[in-house]
């Protein structure tokens, strides 16, 4: 039988219960669809933070380093400064696994109302590639004269050649297989004359080697303006790290709720475990009321199987949240009344109506 090891990390916050929900409905799925699973859970995050003093053991990306799969909740806590608890967990295993995609899909599940006029299922249908490890968080820089009056800081963005070509293959890569071969191609090279121009150079020499993909570039700020006016003009985009940061929780925003949108933290080139995380944050305002949206944790999920080339699992996945949000059964973020627990029943009963996965 197919066997698979995946770490999971809830973390903080809503982390736990979403994860939680995700990890029923994958045991389901397996069972289903003929492959089996290890789940190694970790009680990292802001708890063992207060415990221990740190976010994550020392050799905490050693522990991880075999598994198949990272499954990833939320980092982020009241009382611990959020640069502490970002940079303590989820950045060194991006960073430390090399994990250079962030993938973010974008689209609006039926049922779901998407706050722009006249854009249902099927116009808004977005890939958004982040480049996930250099850029704007590259975490260079530092601050000198600490509490003096001339104190300085610096936060320096980083471009290396061969950061922007990988992230560009990848979003040609990703833009070719997807029915409208288009990319758009986010950048800022009218104000940042170095780091910029260098991406739009870079980009253009890629796009020779996909003649089969249409490419456009547009400002950043007058990408926001294109993702509200124009979404059908969109398909697959690639952004800086802080760019795509900021584009995709409005893409969340635009697709119904931060509640449903997924990202995959991926090693193209496979040498590390990718991490699969949904895009929001620990949600201090309702967590442990039972009424997040686990959404976001089961499309998550499904990255997470296609990437680990259980496709018919993945795609049963995502067609049964789709029935399940068609039905209208769906929290309180997108318009429902029903809890965390009964989203998760219903996407469960779903899968169990299914004749044969895979
Ligand atoms: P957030 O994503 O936690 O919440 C933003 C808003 O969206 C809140 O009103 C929340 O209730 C709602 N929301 C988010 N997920 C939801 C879900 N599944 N169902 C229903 N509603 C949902 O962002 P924030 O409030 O800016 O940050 C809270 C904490 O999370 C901070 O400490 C921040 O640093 C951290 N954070 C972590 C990550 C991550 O782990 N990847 C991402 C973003 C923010
Ligand atoms: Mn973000």
């Amino acid at each position: 039988m197919r066997h698979y090891r995946i770490a999971a990390i809830p973390a903080d916050g809503i982390g736990p219960e979403v994860i939680d929900a995700g990890l029923e409905v994958l045991d389901v799925l397996a069972s289903r669809a003929g492959f089996s699973l290890t789940v190694d859970r970790y009680d990292w995050g802001s708890d063992y933070y207060r415990k221990h003093g740190v976010m994550m053991p020392a050799d905490g990306l050693a522990q991880l380093k075999s598994a198949d799969a990272i499954y990833f909740g939320a980092v982020g806590d009241k009382d611990i400064p959020d640069h502490i608890t970002l940079w303590g967990l989820r950045l060194p295993i991006c960073q430390g696994f090399d994990q250079y995609a962030n993938l973010r899909p974008t689209r609006i599940l039926p049922g779901v109302t998407s706050p722009l006029r006249d854009v249902g299922v099927g116009d808004l249908d977005w890939l958004i590639i982040r480049e996930n490890s250099e850029g704007e968080y590259a975490g260079v820089g530092g601050r000198a004269h600490r509490g003096l009056p001339e104190e300085v800081a610096t936060e320096v963005a980083i471009f290396t050649r061969v950061g922007v070509e990988r992230i560009m293959r990848c979003a040609f890569d990703c833009a070719r297989a997807r029915p409208r071969k288009h990319l758009t191609v986010v950048t800022k090279s009218n104000a940042q004359r170095f780091g910029m121009v260098f991406w739009d150079e870079i980009a253009a020499l890629v796009a020779q080697d996909y003649p089969d993909v249409t490419w456009d570039k547009e400002l950043v700020d007058a990408m926001t303006l294109r993702m509200v006016c124009k979404p059908r003009s969109l398909d697959t985009i690639v952004a800086t790290n802080l760019h795509a940061d900021i584009l995709s929780d409005l893409a969340a925003a635009l697709a119904g709720s931060l509640g449903v949108a997924p990202t995959g933290n991926v090693d193209p080139q496979r040498r590390y475990p990718s991490m699969f995380e949904p895009i929001h944050g620990s949600a201090f305002d309702i967590a442990g009321q039972g009424i997040a949206n686990p959404v976001a944790s089961f499309w998550t999920a499904s990255m997470m199987l296609e990437h680990l080339g259980e496709r018919a699992a993945a795609t049963a996945l995502m067609d049964a949240v789709e029935r399940v949000c068609a039905a209208g059964v769906m929290t309180r973020d997108i318009g429902g009344s029903a809890t965390t627990a009964e989203v998760t029943q219903a996407v469960v009963a779903a899968l169990a109506g299914v004749n044969a996965i895979g």
